[in-house]
């Protein structure tokens, strides 16, 4: 059987052959406790620890003392947001952050509201862009930490982080960034940006699932976190239990390979989202191109369709896997909090779809997946009694 075009890249990615290359002889050989010193086995698993933890540093800018290996990008959020706020609470309990921040982080927010922490959310625009200077009044001196993601990974919209980042310092305010759709996808410096806290993983930049990182700054300011799990003392204390060591060198290996290939990568990805773009937009009537037309990821393309149902629509595409624009993970039907934060209406955030493009996405893809799009939308369009009305008016 034909396997479907994959255009779901801002859900997971495969893991990119030279990343596995380099993780299998972790789950054999060298199969040691990176903690277990005594014999060779320790040290060879501790050495290659050692390695990823420089190659990840690099990546981000960072120093390696200040990576904190966890099983991805949710625990890295939680223990940022979590960590941060209750070892700051003594200086205060308001949090800055923004509506179409992923569930990790809203949902980590909304719990801390229940523990007394006050949250404040900032709306955005059409594009999905946040505006600094509501950002800078949003403030009080009870702030003590703002979140904002690098990119989302619905509508690919990015923050202006430096410029946000120099406005909560500014303040002492402490900035921490959900970098899972920003490390190896678009240039992200921590030193340059100015964050004290960046969550990433590594199934999002094609290495394996089940392990990230959380970049803790440890220089001017050092961050404090308040611990989220016990245990050994595993990552300064800050992450107890044994190491993930294949895992952990995959995202090393990923993360190297991706900002080594990001400058000639971007640019090969925009080149395919326009064309994608292009070739569906100048055949239908009536779609919408959702998030920032250039500050924006370059491999995502979220496009709402009049008239029609993005579920039906997918359905109808048995030959390309994406994702709609209903919070369907949830089992529910809600439309996205991301599009009706952009202010779609609840019809046209339904007929949304999200392109995925990324490193294995070829152009004959995207000409067969636009072909797809426009013969199904077309058809369903002509089946559809309303759109008949519509187009009557
Ligand atoms: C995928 C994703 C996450 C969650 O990452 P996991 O490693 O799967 O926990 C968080 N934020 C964003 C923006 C994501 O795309």
């Amino acid at each position: 059987m034909k396997r479907p075009i994959y255009m779901d890249i801002q859900a997971t990615t495969p893991v990119d052959r030279r990343v596995l290359d380099a993780m299998l002889p972790y789950f054999t050989d060298r199969f040691g406790n990176a903690s277990s010193k005594s014999h060779l086995y320790g040290i060879e698993a501790d050495a290659a620890v050692r390695h990823a933890r420089e190659q990840v540093a690099a990546a981000i800018g960072a120093k390696p003392h200040e990576i904190v290996f966890t099983s991805g990008s949710t625990e890295a959020l939680n223990l940022a947001i979590r960590g941060a706020a209750v070892a700051n609470r003594a200086r205060g309990e308001h949090i800055v952050s923004c509506v179409t921040e992923h569930p990790a982080v809203l949902d980590t927010l909304a719990d801390l509201a229940t523990k007394g922490f006050s949250i404040t959310l900032l709306p955005v625009d059409a594009n999905g862009a946040v505006d600094p200077s509501a950002f800078e009044r949003a403030l009080t001196a009870r702030t003590v930490l703002a979140v904002f993601m690098a990119a989302n990974n619905e509508i690919g919209t990015t923050h202006p982080l430096a410029e946000l980042a120099r406005i909560a310092h500014a303040r002492g305010v402490l900035f921490s960034t959900d970098a899972t759709q920003g490390v190896g996808k678009l240039p992200f410096d921590v030193g340059r940006d100015g964050i004290d806290l960046a969550a990433f993983t590594a199934h999002k930049m094609y290495g394996p699932k089940g392990v990230g990182a959380l970049y803790v700054r440890r220089t001017d300011p050092i961050v404090h976190l308040d611990r989220q799990q016990h245990g050994g003392g595993h990552e300064h204390g800050l992450r107890s239990g044994t190491l993930n060591v294949p895992g952990i060198v995959g995202l090393g290996a990923a993360v190297e390979l991706a900002v080594a290939e990001l400058a000639t990568e971007s640019a090969r990805l925009t080149a395919l989202r326009l064309r994608l773009c292009e070739r569906i937009t100048s055949r239908l009537t009536d779609v919408r191109v959702n998030g920032h037309p250039t500050q924006r990821l370059p491999g995502n393309l979220s496009l709402s369709f009049a008239g029609i149902d993005g579920e039906a629509l997918m359905m109808d595409m048995p030959d390309v896997a994406l994702s709609s624009g209903s919070a369907c993970h949830s089992g529910s039907l809600e439309p996205s909090h991301v599009l009706t934060a952009i202010g779609l209406p609840a019809d046209l955030a339904h007929g949304t779809l999200r392109f995925g493009l990324g490193r294995f996405t070829t152009e004959a893809d995207v000409d067969a997946v636009s072909d797809m799009v426009v013969a199904s939308v077309a058809r369903l369009r002509d089946l559809s009694p309303l759109w008949e009305l519509r187009k009557g008016r």
